[in-house]
């Protein structure tokens, strides 16, 4: 049994950083996607929001960050802009610096932080290569991570493997079992289009609730298809299910194509960005002032004051939201509103090492349980890390704790919350 427990284990910490305070952003109920529309939108002449909350096409993604960094480094080169500072050397800020300077313009990127890549980075804190944050490419036709990827010589590991589904008391579900749930999550599905479609937005978890008590099942089947689609949705969007909308619950965010595990090489796509750039690490962004006439800024940093044709803001909504950076003149009234129709995200991964693989090759594990501590959906990442590795995703308020805990607690709690699964797949 000891072979099945958890090594080591680390938690990602993205709502606690105070320049990112986001995860991924979703469109709260009451939100639509003219508010990502809003944010793409020049805030002031010379003055670009970008990121992944600021793609209408592919929100919270890495493909959309790179995207949206491109249209907003588009606009200010548009408009005739030629000396830029870009804030956030994530993806949507590296990109953005990089067509500037491939545009001829002249670039300066601060980054508050003392490694590339924001949200989408390999991390090594328990001895192994780990993504704390992005690591599917979804869809590779047309993506330029896996443009990228294809050119640098990166391998991109096919997401494959059966989903094993596990309900608590009831044991590892057989073939048909899974396949009906499957069969009344498409019917749930359906009806959510249907009552989307038919009467005004509403919030999504009431609604879920109705449709999961109109249909003929089984308490067991009620109660495991239900935590399936408030898992599968909170991963996707990191938002609870009470904060969503019923009618943009499922923005776009997929390309063309199968999804694949980056793997350990993604800091390579993230440096091959950064080639020939003016990066300044562990330079935060304090404040972005308009200067007396136009076409002047001042990016005021904690390296000194960077005077600037037109600037890209590229810091996540969490921040933003908070003040960092702050804004002279504020940001208007049109943009905060659409900033706080967007939920932040609370995703916690928990990423874990075990001396053997006690599951059979599976693309992810779901343990159907609703503690509220309970990490439902856990996803087989060793072949990034060379070593048998589930990655869980925490999501709701309760996560944030363990965004603070140490890894005995994280250890202890990913023991129990995967014990159900080792008891049917190790046997
Ligand atoms: C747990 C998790 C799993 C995910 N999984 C996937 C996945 O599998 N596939 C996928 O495509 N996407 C995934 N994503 C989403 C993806 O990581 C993001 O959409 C993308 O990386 C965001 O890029 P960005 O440039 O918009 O923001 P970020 O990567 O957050 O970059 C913003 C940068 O700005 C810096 N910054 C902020 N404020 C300041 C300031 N004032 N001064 C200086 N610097 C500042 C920050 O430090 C940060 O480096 C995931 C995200 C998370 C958190």
């Amino acid at each position: 049994m000891s072979s099945n427990r958890a090594v080591r284990a680390v938690a990602s910490r993205w709502c606690s950083t105070p320049s990112i305070a986001t995860t991924y952003t979703a469109l709260r109920h009451g939100g639509t996607p003219e508010d990502r529309r809003r944010l793409a939108e020049p805030v002031a002449p010379g003055l670009v929001l970008a990121g992944e909350a600021t793609s209408v096409d592919h929100p919270g993604t890495m493909h959309g960050a790179w995207a949206s960094g491109e249209r907003a480094a588009d606009r200010l080169l548009g408009a005739g802009a030629t000396g830029v500072v870009v804030v956030g050397a994530g993806l949507a800020g590296l990109a953005a610096a990089r067509r500037v300077r491939d545009r001829g313009g002249s670039v300066v990127v601060v980054e508050a932080d003392t490694v590339l890549g924001g949200r989408a980075r390999v991390d090594h804190a328990i001895g192994v290569p780990v993504h704390p944050g992005a690591a599917w490419v979804h869809g590779e036709v047309g993506n330029p991570v896996a443009e990228s990827a294809a050119r640098l010589g990166v391998p991109l590991h096919p997401s494959t493997g059966e989903r094993r589904l596990v309900v608590p008391g009831r044991g590892l579900l057989g073939p048909s079992d899974v396949a009906r749930l499957e069969v009344w999550r498409i019917d749930v599905e359906r009806r959510l289009d249907a009552l989307a479609a038919a009467g005004p937005d509403r919030p999504l978890g009431p609604v879920v609730t109705d449709v999961l008590a109109e249909l003929p099942l089984e308490p067991w089947e009620r109660e495991a298809l239900g935590c399936l689609v408030r898992s599968s949705y909170e991963n996707v969007t990191a938002a609870p299910i009470d904060d969503l909308s019923l009618r943009w619950r499922s923005e776009p965010y997929h390309l063309p194509g199968d999804d694949h595990l980056v793997g350990a090489d993604l800091g390579r796509i993230v440096d091959d960005l950064a080639v020939g750039l003016d990066v300044r690490l562990g330079v935060t962004a304090t404040a972005i002032r308009a200067g007396a006439t136009p076409g002047r800024w001042t990016v005021a940093t904690t390296a000194g004051d960077l005077p600037a044709e037109a600037v890209v803001v590229t810091t996540p909504i969490g921040a933003l939201l908070a003040g960092r950076p702050s804004f002279e003149p504020p940001l208007p009234a049109v943009t905060l509103g659409a900033l706080g129709r967007l939920t932040p995200g609370i995703v916690v991964k928990v990423t874990a090492t075990f001396p053997e693989a006690f599951w059979a090759p599976a693309r992810s594990i779901h343990v159907l349980g609703r503690d509220a501590d309970h990490i439902p959906a856990w996803v087989d990442v060793s072949v990034v890390s060379g070593r048998p590795t589930l990655a869980g995703f925490a999501t709701g308020p309760e996560a944030l704790a363990l965004e603070a805990a140490d890894e005995p607690a994280l250890r202890a709690l990913v023991d129990r919350c995967l014990a159900p699964a080792v008891v049917e797949l190790a046997g």
